[in-house]
């Protein structure tokens, strides 16, 4: 089966992300084809989705603007995967706590943008995952805290006793940069683990 995983490209970084789809892919004898998400009219097609980090204020305004917002909403509301990172999970968050981000609401739990770690703005720390047999590289830029998560949420991961991964349902958040390193397990989780169940 090859799996159509639209990355999110109005703003952010990508390629990492398209790199780290295609390794989770490789390692289940699958491959990936990768599709840039700049307009709207994409999402429908596409199996699974990735919201990256980049500058939250401006990923919400631009997808907005553009329809994209909607067709999240109808991924996410037809049960198909999302990952969300860093600037991703705010974006998606049901508030950001800020009149610029127009929150998606696709997962129910809220964060403070550039909260987390704040003395450094960033720092890798080795992370304990819920179904992980070793620590997680986890690298955090000017990174939200995640400061309530509703009922239904599964927290997978942990920092200073603030969750730093979570999961609703096929969405999964994370405040870290998951794409950053070679590991590919978080994009394992999010994609390839939901589709599974
Ligand atoms: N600080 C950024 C924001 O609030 C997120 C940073 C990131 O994605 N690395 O939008």
């Amino acid at each position: 089966m090859s799996l159509r995983a639209g990355v999110l490209a109005v703003q952010g970084d990508v390629s990492e992300h398209a790199r780290a789809i295609e390794r989770a892919a490789a390692a289940h004898d699958e491959s990936a084809e990768v599709i840039e998400i700049r307009e709207a009219g994409l999402v429908p097609d596409c199996d699974v989705l990735l919201l990256p980090g980049g500058e939250s204020t401006t990923i919400s305004r631009l997808i907005q603007r553009s329809g994209i917002a909607d067709e999240i909403a109808a991924h996410v509301g037809a049960g198909k995967p999302v990952l969300a990172t860093c600037a991703g999970l705010i974006v998606a968050a049901s508030d950001a706590h800020d009149d610029r981000v127009d929150a998606l609401n696709i997962v129910d739990a809220t964060v403070e943008r550039n909260a987390f770690g704040r003395q450094k703005d960033s720092f890798e720390a080795p992370l304990e995952v819920t179904g992980f047999d070793e620590p997680f590289p986890a690298v955090f830029i000017r990174a939200p805290v995640i400061d309530y998560v509703g009922p239904d949420v599964e927290v997978l991961a942990s920092w200073d006793d603030r969750p730093v991964a979570i999961r609703d349902g096929h969405v999964v958040g994370t405040a870290f940069h998951p794409e950053l390193t070679e590991d590919p397990r978080i994009h394992d989780l999010a994609f390839f683990d939901s589709l599974e169940s």
